[in-house]
């Protein structure tokens, strides 16, 4: 064997070697996927299957109570819900009012929308779908806007509404009320488990309570400078349309956890996702907790029964059950 020809078998032997390994590292893996449980414990859908490139987006801006008179049977308890009222107006005025403002600004800009009454059009499939309220309370002091995301939350629905807030609380300065309440979670429009007249499973939704009507300030400056509110919404859409991948299905299925209780005694719930933050609950060993999404180590989550509770946990503070989540009746704040 000369030399070159020991070269030649040794090349020959490394590129086999090469091979192997190689073929070895693209032998089939099993896919990460995040954990879709149904209720009664089957694995949802697959990635629902994006749509054609080059299609315009649909938004859909519901004006919050506006024909609420109208809607179905199946909603026949919201059809009194009329919303909040003070100085003179209802809500539903400046609802549709900026509704119809926001979608002046993003036609515009190519984009396909739907100014929706309190009825949504059965399983309504969109890439955005935003709800339009505006608090009342009594008295006068409480202000700001509140923003939250459907009871189950895809990845779709988190980034428009960080991409919303960004918006929001930048063009229009008004204060971020953070006391979301199970309420805006239970929208009666997110609930397509319960309800025909709800949005699609796989549409990105937020509710978005722009500011207290019962508020001097914060009602003039809805009612005075809807303008400002308009822009600020379509900018928010725009943000989220421009930074999503539209062929990323997956962001757009809701991630199901399974109930939550608690790993040992003394566990809290706080008010932020940091060591320190308020407590706003302490758990016991029947409590039990609805997980709604998971950020650096923390669950936010709802304690089943004392509803009004949402907050966060350590993720090692608490381990799952196969128990049932029953949500709470829809509403419509
Ligand atoms: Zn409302």
């Amino acid at each position: 064997m000369t030399s070159s020809h020991l070269a030649r078998v040794l090349v020959a032997a490394l590129i086999a070697v090469g091979l192997l390994v190689t073929s070895a590292m693209a032998a089939p893996r099993p896919l990460m996927k995040p954990i879709l449980l149904d209720p009664s414990g089957a694995i949802m859908q697959p990635t629902p299957t994006p749509r054609p490139a080059g299609t315009a987006p649909r938004v859909g801006l519901q004006a919050g109570h506006w024909l609420s008179r109208e809607l179905p049977d199946e909603l026949e308890r919201l059809r009194t819900s009329a919303g909040a009222f003070a100085g003179g107006i209802a809500e539903w005025e400046v609802n549709l009012d900026v509704a119809q403002r926001a979608a002046a600004l993003l036609t515009a800009q190519g984009v396909t929308v739907d100014v929706l009454p309190a009825t949504v059009p059965p399983a309504y499939d969109a890439d955005v779908f935003i709800a339009l309220h505006a608090d009342g309370v009594a008295g006068s002091a409480a202000r700001g806007y509140k923003l939250a995301t459907p009871w189950r939350t895809s990845r779709a629905s988190a980034a428009l509404m960080t991409a919303l807030d960004q918006a929001y609380g930048d063009i229009t300065g008004l204060p971020r009320d953070d006391a979301i309440t199970i309420n805006m979670r239970g929208y009666y429009a997110f609930n397509y488990r319960r309800h025909v007249h709800a949005v699609a499973r796989t549409t990105p939704s937020v509710i978005l309570e722009m500011g207290f009507l019962t508020n001097p300030t914060d009602r003039a400056f809805m009612t005075e400078q809807a303008d400002v509110v308009a822009a600020a919404i379509a900018d928010g859409v725009m943000a989220y349309l421009r930074a999503r991948d539209p062929a990323d299905g997956a962001a757009l299925l809701p991630v199901e956890y399974p109930m939550q209780r608690p790993a040992r005694p003394g566990v809290v719930v706080r008010s932020a996702p940091r060591d320190g933050a308020r407590v706003l609950a302490e758990l016991d060993d029947d409590s039990r907790l609805v997980v709604f999404s998971a950020r650096d180590g923390w669950y936010e989550v709802v304690v089943r029964g004392s509803w009004r509770v949402v907050g966060w946990v350590p993720v090692g503070d608490v381990m799952p059950t196969d128990e049932m989540i029953a949500p709470p009746a829809s509403a419509n704040p």
